[in-house]
């Protein structure tokens, strides 16, 4: 029987998931079907519960369950448990592995596609997050000079801190208490862009050498990157490679090969103008 994966989300007019899974596929020859499910909000356990009897074999978990999932699994990564949510998931018998492959994807995306190594970098991450938390494990493996995380709900922050207390490298604070220095690298993975919104920051954070990077897709040229821009930031991104690099992670975790993303990412990507 050729197995089975899905990603679950509600709602899911606009995932990519399965046009990149298929591709991985494709160009992997790996014979499986790859499938979106709007899951009811209600539903979520109950959902999986019947894939799994369908004989599913691993899914993707998009907003709003990536919570859900990480409750659902038996077993969760480090990550996983940073992050409190999942985005993947892996059935075997009755184990349900859990990962967060957001972070990494992040990483991978920052360092392979936009050759921007993190060592020795300052690093701004705005937000706290499922996909800030996610973040922050895979950024500190790659020794940034430090991390600053700044949110809107400083409480949020300090339950960061208070989990990295013996490390020296992060520092917290609120949004309006970012101190007067640029970063060499400014990521936005708060919620703000998915409704046109920017989190309240100065143009003092930006260095013209540096990146600015919003975790968001699809979006164009969103506030945040409109005030990177408008700072004198050349380069920009979206969170498509991100999203791509996500979903290699996934697939090598459920598939055990590693599929090419340049190409994908070339073909999915918006000009940002
Ligand atoms: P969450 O809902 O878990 O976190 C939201 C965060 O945004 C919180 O820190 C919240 O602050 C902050 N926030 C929301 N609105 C504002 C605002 N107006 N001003 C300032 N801060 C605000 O979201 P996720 O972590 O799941 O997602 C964050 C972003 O990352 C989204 O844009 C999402 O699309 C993107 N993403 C991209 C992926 C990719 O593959 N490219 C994968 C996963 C996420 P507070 O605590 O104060 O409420």
């Amino acid at each position: 029987m050729t197995d089975k994966y899905a990603v679950f989300g509600n709602p899911l007019s606009h995932t990519k998931s399965p046009l990149i899974h298929r591709t991985f596929a494709r160009d992997c020859n790996q014979d499986l079907v790859y499938t979106a499910i709007e899951t009811p909000l209600e539903a979520f356990a109950a959902t999986v519960d019947q894939f799994r009897s369908d004989g599913g074999k691993g899914i993707n978990i998009t907003a709003p369950f990536k919570l859900d999932a990480y409750e659902y699994a038996t077993d969760r990564s480090e990550r996983a448990q940073l992050s409190g949510a999942a985005n993947a998931l892996k059935f075997d018998g009755d184990r349900v592995y859990a990962e967060n492959f957001d972070g990494v994807g992040l990483v991978n995306d920052l360092q392979r596609n936009q050759g921007f190594s993190l060592t020795g970098r300052t690093v701004l991450l705005l937000g706290t997050g499922g996909a800030a938390r996610g973040a922050i494990l895979p950024i500190l493996a790659q020794s940034p000079a430090n991390l600053l995380i700044a949110n809107r709900t400083l409480a949020r922050a300090e339950v960061i801190k208070a989990q990295f207390a013996d490390n020296s490298l992060i520092q917290v604070c609120q949004l309006d208490e970012i101190p007067n220095q640029p970063f060499d690298l400014v990521l936005n993975a708060t919620s703000a862009s998915l409704r046109g919104e920017m989190p309240e920051i100065e143009s003092h954070i930006f260095s013209p050498d540096g990146l600015a990077y919003e975790l968001a897709y699809g979006k164009g040229l969103t506030p945040f990157l409109q005030l990177a821009k408008a700072a004198g930031v050349s380069r920009i991104s979206d969170g498509v490679g991100m999203l791509v690099e996500q979903a290699a992670e996934a697939f090598e975790w459920w598939r055990g090969e590693r599929p090419e993303t340049r190409d994908l990412i070339a073909k999915l990507t918006i000009p940002l103008v």
